[in-house]
């Protein structure tokens, strides 16, 4: 049984969700989105009263929540879908996703996901081509201005996008970062199926060779 994967990292609002939705419609793969993930467990979390400083504690409560984050995210059965992109979740989600505790969960679970598929899986994130899966059939690494990043965030401020991506490529635990061997495209002013496109090309190349 084959679980190929079609990895792909870039900043928020780089258009990694729509571009690994898309692409897995075209290729009939499944879809992961890892965000969803670290934003379920924070929103949680939060709710718990959990201190999103106690790494001990965060980490044991990622470790006992069930997520499922097709077709709409839930936590432990919960539709939490309309609530993960909160000015609060925005704010805390760096914070909860730099506990190494909370990562180690969330990729053990990701990789679980993504072995159980029938055919393939596109899985978008911060660490999906550096951590997760440094051995995908394709890596891609998606980056826009930070105009345009923002603008595609409507739901969020240019500073509070600009502060996660701070956080995120500055933490000490799987900062996000381009792979070397990653396919790097810049998607400002590129449409959601010309991107697609090119990764599907690129798909082809690496599975005729
Ligand atoms: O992709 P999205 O913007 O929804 O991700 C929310 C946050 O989750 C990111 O800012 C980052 O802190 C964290 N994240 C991560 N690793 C991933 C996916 C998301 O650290 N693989």
């Amino acid at each position: 049984m084959s679980s190929q994967v079609i990895a792909i990292d870039g900043p928020a609002g780089s258009g990694k969700s729509s571009v690994a939705r898309a692409l897995a419609a075209t290729l009939g793969w499944s879809f992961l989105d890892t965000g969803a993930m670290y934003r379920a467990v924070t929103g949680e979390a939060l709710r718990a009263g959990v201190d999103l400083f106690d790494e001990e504690a965060v980490g044991a409560f990622a470790s006992d929540v069930t997520i499922v984050t097709l077709p709409r995210v839930s936590v432990n059965g919960r539709d939490v879908h309309d609530e993960l992109r909160s000015d609060e979740v925005n704010h805390a989600v760096s914070i909860v996703a730099a506990n190494p505790l909370v990562r180690a969960e969330m990729v053990r679970r990701q990789r679980d996901f993504a072995a159980g598929q029938p055919v393939g899986t596109v899985v978008e994130g911060r660490d999906i081509t550096t951590v997760v899966f440094p051995n995908a059939t394709v890596k891609v690494y998606l980056t826009a201005s930070l105009e345009e990043r923002a603008r595609r965030r409507n739901d969020e401020t240019e500073a509070s996008v600009n502060r996660r991506d701070v956080a995120d490529t500055t933490r000490e635990a799987s900062p996000l970062r381009r792979a070397d061997d990653a396919l790097v495209l810049d998607t400002t002013g590129r449409s959601v199926h010309d991107v697609v496109e090119e990764i599907t090309q690129c798909l082809k190349l690496r599975t005729s060779s």
